[in-house]
């Protein structure tokens, strides 16, 4: 999907996105894990693979070196589901370490694809990276 810098940010905020996420996908810092958060789903919806690659923590279990068919995995994922909605239900924002409660709603084809997740977010030289995540419901 390909949206313009005055359009509604995808990640819910009611705010354009060149307000709103489009900043961190040009390179500046979230300074909170729910800002990562955010524009690591906007960014997918946005099929931007490269910020996706760049925010995830080594410990995460996509983490590979073969950024190639990794990014292949993230474009695929991208082109096959449309990204209709981000909730934050609550943030636990740490010194090195937070936490984000959150609802996706997702669809892929007719398929309902939405979960509930608990993101966990380290900071690691100053920027927040996503590590993992437990669905919860
Ligand atoms: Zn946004």
């Amino acid at each position: 999907m390909k949206i313009s810098s005055n359009s509604q940010c995808p990640c819910g905020t009611l705010i354009k996105y060149k307000k709103c996420c489009k900043p961190f996908h040009d390179g500046s810092n979230p300074k909170t894990a729910e800002q990562l958060m955010r524009s690591r789903f906007s960014a997918f919806s946005l099929n931007k693979s490269d910020y996706i690659i760049e925010t995830t923590h080594p410990d995460n279990q996509d983490y590979t070196l073969n950024l190639q068919s990794w990014e292949k995995d993230i474009r695929n994922f991208s082109d096959y589901t449309d990204f209709i909605k981000l909730e934050i239900y609550e943030t636990i924002e740490g010194k090195e370490e937070s936490f984000v409660n959150f609802r996706a709603t997702l669809k892929q084809g007719k398929l309902d694809a939405s979960f509930n997740e608990n993101s966990r977010f380290l900071k690691v030289k100053g920027k927040w990276l996503y590590v993992d995540g437990i669905f919860t419901d």
